[in-house]
């Protein structure tokens, strides 16, 4: 158990990462890596960061993202962005 350090975790980014396929997979839209981070970076910069502490390593349960009460502000801020960048990719 020694290498289990202690860091800092956005855990937005997993809540972002884990609904943006679900939302692009029916869209007329680009999908490449590019496409898909600018659509990450635009909405994580828009919502609140939701700093946690957790070990290296560690997996939490994706359900219990999902529960949480900042699903729709993601979903929001997900469409939003996904609307800008669909418009106008990077490439
Ligand atoms: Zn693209």
């Amino acid at each position: 158990m020694k290498d289990n350090k202690l860091k800092l975790k956005n855990y937005m980014e997993d809540v972002v990462a884990l609904l943006i396929d679900e939302l692009i997979k029916d869209r007329d839209m680009c999908k490449c890596e590019h496409c898909r981070l600018d659509i990450m970076a635009i909405a994580l910069n828009r919502l609140v960061p939701k700093y946690i502490v957790t070990r290296e390593g560690e997996v939490y349960a994706k359900t219990d993202l999902l529960s949480r009460q900042y699903r729709t502000d993601v979903i929001i801020q997900l469409l939003n962005a996904i609307d800008i960048v669909s418009k106008k990719p990077h490439h």
